[in-house]
């Protein structure tokens, strides 16, 4: 009666002693700034949903008429009879909003990225990539069997000596790098890496779905943010962080769009959005360019609630946006903060090895534009309290 899957059992088991295992909080609401979990309201530091549109009386109206008109499944995958025309319209949509000539949308983000890097290399080829890419990145890379070479995080002139010494060899090059690192808050240093790539004839692709309603005009993202239109060969983006809806798509060329029409993967693969899942992304990007306010406020919390957690004397690290870690070192520590944190009415996630290095480890926060000032106010005094009692900060 041996079971062969008892090393699971015991893996879990050593990561409990090791106070790294991890029970799924469980949403009893809306996903809001405020929101209930495992039956307790608390303050919500732990979503993506910057903007506040998982909850918005547009999308939620765009759903159910969609739901109403045309069901709740497409039937298929986009390549056999799964694709409706919201699914045209909503690629239309996203291609006129970031100035690109196509757009296509795949089920995530992460399918998204895995399904690209995948489709537009070969073996033969060469990715260099930061060391802080997205997981969905690294698997591209594995997935195209191209070959990988890692540069340090953000280190510009790193990356460009690696393209340089691929000068000349049999391949093509693809430089890649999330737009804003999910783990950190900071952002890419993009003028640098577009023009090392221009200088070796490389690909430029960037995955913006930390960026996608957070930076640039109307949350263009960070191509907008920096002036690079027409520069970079790839943009990703997410449906389901700022956009509040779920999905990824990939931006570039009329050429590119097509190729990964017939090529990708998860395109080909697997089932296409519901039409509640287009209609909604679709009244999004309308929300986007009308409420230009709701990004203001997001950047306005994030200013007072990074200027909180500093002055408290909490260590933020290099993050420029929404993102804010609270770096505290060993997993453990931010397991134990997290928790003391909920206790108080306070959800933000400790995330400790292998998603950030050891020593690293952290409460990740992300504040929304639906905060309210009392709400980051009351955060921050949790914070300081909680951090006093387990030694984080001093006196
Ligand atoms: C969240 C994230 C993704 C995946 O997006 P989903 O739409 O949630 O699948 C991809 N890349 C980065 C950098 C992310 O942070």
């Amino acid at each position: 009666m041996n079971d062969p899957l008892a090393y699971l059992g015991e893996q879990l088991a050593a990561w409990k002693q090791a106070g790294t295992y991890q029970r799924l909080r469980v949403l009893e609401s809306e996903s809001a700034a405020e929101a209930r979990f495992d039956g307790k309201d608390v303050i919500n530091l732990a979503s993506n949903n910057y903007l506040g549109l998982t909850t918005h009386p547009k999308l939620r109206e765009a759903a159910l008429e969609a739901t109403r008109r045309y069901g709740v499944g497409s039937g298929a995958v986009r390549t056999i009879s799964g694709t409706m025309s919201l699914h045209m319209q909503l690629e239309e949509r996203i291609a006129r909003f970031k100035n690109v000539e196509a757009c296509v949308v795949f089920q995530s983000g992460f399918a998204a990225n895995a399904g690209t890097v995948a489709a537009v290399l070969t073996p033969e080829d060469h990715i260099v990539s930061d060391e802080l890419n997205h997981a969905s990145i690294i698997d591209g890379c594995r997935l195209s069997r191209a070959k990988i070479h890692v540069f340090p995080h953000k280190d510009t002139a790193a990356a460009e000596r690696k393209l340089a010494e691929l000068d000349g060899q049999p391949g093509r090059k693809l430089l890649i790098t999330d737009g804003v690192f999910s783990m950190d808050g900071d952002i890419a240093p993009l003028p640098g890496l577009v023009e090392a790539a221009e200088k070796h004839g490389a690909i430029m692709m960037v995955d913006d779905a930390h960026s996608s309603g957070v930076l640039g005009r109307n949350g263009r993202g960070t191509i907008d943010h920096f002036g690079l239109h027409g520069r970079v060969h790839i943009q990703v983006g997410t449906l389901s962080k700022a956009i509040g809806v779920l999905g990824g798509y990939v931006c570039g060329s009329r050429a590119l769009i097509e190729f990964l029409y017939h090529r990708a993967r998860p395109f080909l693969f697997s089932t296409s959005h519901p039409p509640a899942v287009a209609a909604s992304c679709m009244a999004a990007f309308d929300v986007l360019e009308e409420e230009p306010e709701r990004i203001q406020k997001l950047w306005d919390n994030t200013r007072y609630f990074k200027q909180g957690l500093r002055a408290a004397g909490f260590n933020t690290g290099v993050s420029e946006t929404p993102i804010t870690p609270v770096i505290v070192g060993e997993a453990r520590t931010a397991h134990a903060l997290s928790a003391a944190l909920f206790e108080e009415g306070v959800l933000a996630t400790g995330i400790g090895f292998p998603t950030v290095p050891e020593g690293k480890a952290r409460v990740r926060t992300i504040v929304t534009a639906t905060h309210t000032r009392e709400d980051l106010d009351r955060a921050l005094e949790v914070f300081r309290r909680v951090g006093k009692k387990l030694g984080i900060l001093g006196g």
